[in-house]
C-alpha cells in the first residue's frame, strides 16, 4: 500500500484511532511504517466498555501528534441520551487538548450545530476530517482556526466542492479516510487514493496536482508536528 501511495505522489500518512480495541495495533503499524498517529475516543464508541479506560489513558499518555478521532456523530446516536454521552466524551477530550496544547482530529456527522457550540467554548487547534459541509459551515470552521480535511466524499458531493472553494490552500488537508471511504470504483480505501482526491481538488481550484499534494503534505506535517516521509525512508 505504501509503495502504491508513493507511486501516486503521496509521501506520508497520519493514522487516527477508531475502534478502541485496535488502538495499540494501529500505533504499532504507525511506528513500524513511519506514519504519524493520533489516539482518541471516536464517537461511535462513546458507549463502549473500553471508553472510560481509553479516556483515562488519553490524560496520561504522550500524544505527540495530537488527539483523535473525537467528535459527534448523530446518525449513530439518535436518542438524546446517546448524544449526551458523545458530548460528555468530546468535552473531556477537548479539555485535554486545550490543557496540553495538542491538535485534535474531529469527526462530525449531522452534528455541526452542536460541535460548533463546543468548539466556541474549547479553543482547540486541529482539523475537521472528511469534511463535506456547506460554504457557510466551512466559513465557520475556518473562523475557529481549524484546518479542513477532505477525502473521497468530495468526488461525490457538489455541496462539498462548493465548500472547498472557501478554504485557503494553507488550511487544506487531504485524506483517504481508508479503509472506510473508497473512491468510486474501488472496493476499499487506501492512501494512494489521496492522489485522486488531490486531482479533484486541483481541478476545482485551478492549481496543479503536485502543488496541492506538496502544500497539503506540508500543512499536515506542520499542524501535527511530524517530519517522517515515506519518500526519504
Ligand atoms: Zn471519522
Amino acid at each position: 500500500m505504501i509503495r502504491r501511495a508513493l507511486d501516486a505522489g503521496v509521501t506520508g500518512a497520519v493514522l487516527a484511532a477508531g475502534d478502541p480495541e485496535k488502538v495499540d495495533a494501529m500505533v504499532q503499524v504507525a511506528r513500524e511504517h513511519g506514519c504519524a498517529w493520533m489516539i482518541g475516543l471516536h464517537p461511535w464508541w462513546a458507549d463502549s466498555p473500553l471508553a472510560d479506560s481509553l479516556l483515562e489513558r488519553l490524560e496520561e499518555e504522550p500524544l505527540p501528534h495530537g488527539l483523535g478521532e473525537c467528535g459527534l456523530d448523530y446518525v449513530r446516536a439518535r436518542d438524546p441520551h446517546a448524544r449526551e454521552r458523545q458530548i460528555a466524551a468530546l468535552r473531556r477530550q477537548l479539555a485535554i487538548a486545550v490543557e496540553r496544547e495538542i491538535p485534535v482530529a474531529l469527526h462530525c456527522v449531522r452534528a455541526w450545530h452542536d460541535l460548533y457550540a463546543e468548539l466556541r467554548v474549547f479553543k482547540v487547534r486541529g482539523l475537521i476530517h472528511a469534511w463535506t459541509g456547506s460554504a457557510q459551515q466551512t466559513r465557520e470552521v475556518l473562523r475557529l482556526g481549524l484546518h479542513v480535511s477532505v477525502g473521497p466524499d468530495v468526488l461525490r458531493s457538489s455541496r462539498a466542492r462548493a465548500g472547498l472553494a472557501e478554504v485557503p490552500l494553507e488550511r487544506l488537508l487531504l485524506e483517504s479516510d481508508a479503509p472506510d471511504r473508497p473512491v468510486p470504483g474501488a472496493e476499499q480505501g487506501e492512501p494512494a487514493h489521496v492522489s485522486i482526491v488531490a486531482s479533484a481538488v486541483a481541478q476545482s481550484r485551478g492549481e496543479s496536482v503536485s502543488t496541492v499534494l506538496s502544500v497539503t503534505g506540508d500543512n499536515a506535517r506542520r499542524l501535527l508536528d511530524y517530519s517522517s516521509s515515506w519518500a526519504s525512508s
